[in-house]
């Protein structure tokens, strides 16, 4: 299996730390909002690299934090006049149920940065022994230029790096001894959530969150460790010169980055008026075909959502689901064994399935992936309709499996869009002025099971999602 490495810009062959295990880390939200689409890249991206690893039977260890101390939850804290662990708690619950939505699977640890505190104020001591890192003030700073290697994964070279700092130095805003050293813990400022710390009471920087956590819950050495593309400089280099400064080891041998999702050709943000969540998205769209969507592109080019290019991954994904109905009904129907012209097209679909592994082992090319899939529907509907039971049988299972890798659901979502439910209440309308109560009232209970409040108003009925 091949691996496109940050670290080397090379496609390398995956060798596990530990036979037959992966443990791999994927760098989670910062929960003071719902997630946004662009935050659901990554997750969905990574989710199907452990699904194919597992279905090559690796056992794998899938950690994902939340940052839920930062200074953006606490900014969102003080608007809305709580302490920054009900935003934090809040948002992990959101995100966990977009998550389920996109049928991203739960990972294995899924650690908080807060809880973790102990083990960063230890990592942070080991890096002051060592002598990496330095206090000032209540202030504790890695010493960028300790680590001979720093700039590997970025490729920037720290000369560079220093001429870009300058500035900073002149001003003299901060107690640094050298422009480039970073934080590793600040002090509490007035009304700021803070823990003990030998430096007194203050709170971890964020990159040496990741560094902890993925410590404890994978080991020194992991085999990938994976994010969106931003997070190449600083934050994945400065994990590393941290990691590898305390415990003198390789601390990932894979670094894998997701490409950026931009909305109509620009980037997403909130000024703009072009930034979604999951959840404004979910109203519009099943997940599923956002998660259909995001696996049609190769993961490390940019991806662009627009409207044309979603219904064009819905019409595929439909494609696929009408096929997996017929191959069930023709597999419920009956018992037939498979015919020698079924068998030989059925060599055709294993042949199909071994395209698709090549395609996921050249660096996880989904897209490549899901054209295997569509050549089995197109073979599946030209021959399956008047088939045998066996035949049917034998290659649902081999699509059912494939999908699933995919994380794509094979049976069609119940999911009341925005359009279904304007429907449903016009048809209600039309029962109401035949007079026909009874299907009145079993549209508005229909939709009541389905989270949809109806309330009739004067400028005539309103519907929200309770
Ligand atoms: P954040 O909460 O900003 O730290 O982001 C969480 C994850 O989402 C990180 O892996 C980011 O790299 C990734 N991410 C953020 N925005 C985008 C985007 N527009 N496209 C793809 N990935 C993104
Ligand atoms: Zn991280």
């Amino acid at each position: 299996m091949k691996i496109y490495n940050t670290l080397t810009k090379k496609k390398e062959e995956f060798v596990p730390v530990h036979e037959g295990k992966v443990g791999m880390y994927v760098c989670g939200p910062t929960v003071y909002n719902y997630i946004h689409i662009g935050n659901a890249r990554p997750m969905i991206i990574f989710d199907t690299v452990r699904r194919y690893f597992e279905y090559k039977g690796y056992e794998v260890n899938y950690v994902s934090n939340f940052t839920d101390v930062d200074d953006k939850i606490i900014k969102k804290a003080n608007e809305e006049g709580v302490s920054a662990m009900e935003i934090a708690e809040r948002y992990i619950n959101e995100c966990k149920q977009d998550m389920e939505a996109l049928n991203v699977k739960p990972a294995t640890h899924q650690p908080r940065a807060t809880e973790e505190i102990d083990g960063m104020i230890r990592m942070i001591e080991t890096l002051i022994e060592k002598n990496h890192a330095y206090e000032v003030n209540g202030t504790v700073y890695f010493k960028t230029r300790s680590f001979k290697e720093y700039g590997k994964l970025s490729k920037k070279n720290i000369d560079d790096l220093e001429a870009g700092h300058r500035d900073i130095k002149v001003r003299g805003e901060d107690g640094k001894n050298d422009p480039l050293d970073f934080v590793l813990w600040k002090p509490k400022k007035e009304g700021e959530i803070a823990w003990n710390s030998p430096w007194g009471e203050g709170r971890p920087g964020w990159h040496i969150e990741c560094s902890e956590m993925s410590k404890k819950y994978i080991g020194d050495t992991i085999d990938i460790h994976a994010g969106g593309e931003d997070l190449i400089f600083p934050h994945h280099e400065n994990e590393i010169a941290q990691s590898e400064a305390c415990n003198g080891e390789c601390f990932s041998k894979y670094w894998m980055h997701n490409g950026f999702l931009n909305i109509d050709n620009r980037k997403m943000s909130k000024s703009a008026g072009n930034f979604f969540t999951v959840r404004d998205i979910s109203e519009k769209y099943p997940l599923q075909v956002i998660r259909f969507f995001m696996l049609s592109a190769h993961y490390r080019n940019p991806l662009n959502f627009s409207a044309d290019l979603v219904e064009s991954a819905k019409n595929g994904l439909d494609r696929i689901l009408t096929a997996i109905e017929l191959l069930r009904e023709v597999a419920d129907k009956n018992q037939e064994n498979m015919t020698q012209e079924e068998a030989k097209h059925f060599e055709d679909i294993k042949g199909l399935v071994k395209k698709y592994e090549d395609a996921m082992e050249d660096d996880f090319n989904t897209a490549d992936a899901i054209a295997a899939v569509f050549e089995m529907v197109r073979i599946s509907n030209s021959t399956v309709k008047d088939g045998s039971g066996e035949y049917a049988k034998k290659i649902l299972e081999i699509v059912e499996k494939l999908c699933d890798i995919l994380g794509i659901e094979t049976t069609r979502e119940q999911e009341l869009l925005d359009d279904d439910i304007e429907q449903l209440i016009e048809d209600r309308q039309t029962a109401r002025k035949e007079k026909n109560f009874a299907r009145a009232d079993e549209i508005r209970d229909e939709l009541l099971a389905k989270g949809i409040v109806l309330e009739d108003t004067r400028e005539g009925v309103k519907w929200k999602r309770a």
